[in-house]
């Protein structure tokens, strides 16, 4: 059995070697490393593929983060509500701006941003929200629209981890995620399902004046060449990443269907044990792209069950170990600890297991059964 990664970089990279390696050197060859034509023609996939009119291209998931809410013209005080379990990234830009996070619970089932939560969290000061489609899943973007619309609230969706994804509709229409709110953002960080061989990321939006606005924040908040029209910042893709990104998006529906025949594989073999809980789909299964496998361990020890892993050879992470909430940054008096029951309980019944596009049926038997057979 070959070894199992957590993320097999290298497999995957082994596949499309030759592609990668001769438009690299083009890339190089061309001299245009920053905002070279290969940025324009992954940007224009990118919008292709996710059906959206305008995608902006920066330097890493974060700043995507970070320029959507400032292109938002949001004030200081203004309050932002995301969800206390997710990558601190999602907060960080929130508070870095001056605004003021405003963390809620998720939801046991999806690890997603509980809708009632949200509700209860609305006050006269709240201008946006963050729903983060967490390891690879849709939030229940139809009830968080209706809040929204109902609260004049903008929508700034967090796809660094489901890009692919699609969200279903009651009516049965499907759109990809990212798309759905007035902005989204991902992250090409090579781990992700759309990863560079560096940093990258970008921000999508269908309003032309929100792009324009974007377009001119990445690069120091120029429109005309010396002319500064709003404070920006330095936030580029550069030509070789987008090379290597615009070769993998060919890939991607591909990548994220070996994903889910992993997912499944370790469902039916994970899915009876008492001990485990394997995670769900909302809606049909083409709103989840496993980012992330994600299981719950009940009523047995989760870390001592990762240091068995470990010890075996097999990969494994605790995807998130601490609330936001909690964490020294983030802490605020306005919360209540009965208000996060769900995050306060599985931050210590999570265990991601290895995922990614090169996983076999032995790697996948092996882990399972490890895992059954310490929890026995
Ligand atoms: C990875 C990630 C980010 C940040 O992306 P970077 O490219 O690493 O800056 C933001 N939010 C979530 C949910 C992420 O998983």
């Amino acid at each position: 059995m070959k070894k199992i990664e957590m993320v097999d970089l290298k497999g995957q990279y082994d596949r499309i070697q030759d592609q990668v390696n001769a438009s690299v050197l083009g890339a190089i060859e061309s001299t245009k490393f920053i905002n070279g034509p290969q940025v324009k023609s992954f940007q224009e996939h990118l919008e292709g593929y996710l059906g959206v009119k305008h995608v902006i291209p920066c330097a890493n998931g974060t700043d995507a983060l970070q320029i959507a809410l400032m292109a938002l013209g949001l004030k200081p005080g203004d309050e932002v509500i995301t969800a206390d379990f997710t990558f601190a990234a999602t907060v960080e830009v929130i508070s870095l701006l001056g605004l003021t996070p405003v963390l809620v619970d998720i939801d046991l089932e999806t690890f997603n941003i509980d809708i009632s939560a949200i509700k209860k969290a609305i006050t006269p000061k709240t201008k946006a929200i963050i729903p983060v489609h967490l390891f690879g899943q849709s939030a229940l973007m139809s009830e968080i629209i209706a809040i929204a619309s109902e609260n004049d609230l903008y929508i700034v969706e967090d796809n660094a981890q489901s890009i692919g994804a699609n969200y279903t509709f009651p009516d049965g229409s499907k759109k990809k995620t990212g798309t759905l709110g007035h902005v989204g953002t991902t992250s090409f960080f090579p781990s992700k399902n759309l990863g560079a061989y560096g940093d990258g990321g970008a921000i999508f939006t269908d309003d032309d004046e929100l792009a324009h606005t974007l377009r001119g924040i990445v690069n120091h908040g120029m429109y005309v060449r010396y002319h500064h029209d709003v404070v920006g910042v330095n936030s580029r893709l550069d030509s070789i990443q987008a090379v290597i990104l615009d070769i993998k998006l060919d890939y991607l529906d591909y990548y994220n269907e070996c994903r889910k025949a992993a997912a499944i594989k370790y469902t039916q073999r994970l899915q009876d044990h008492p001990k485990i809980i394997t995670p769900i789909t909302t809606g049909d299964c083409d709103s989840h792209v496993y980012h992330q496998y994600t299981l719950r361990i009940i009523d047995a020890d989760r870390d001592a069950l990762v240091k068995h892993l470990n010890e075996n050879n097999i990969p494994c992470g605790v995807y998130y170990p601490i609330p936001l909430h909690l964490q020294k940054a983030y802490r605020n008096e306005r919360y209540n600890e009965s208000d996060f029951k769900v995050t306060n309980q599985v931050v210590n019944e999570v265990v991601s297991l290895p995922m990614h596009t090169e996983l076999t049926d032995d790697q996948i038997d092996f882990i399972s059964e490890t895992i059954k057979d310490f929890l026995a």
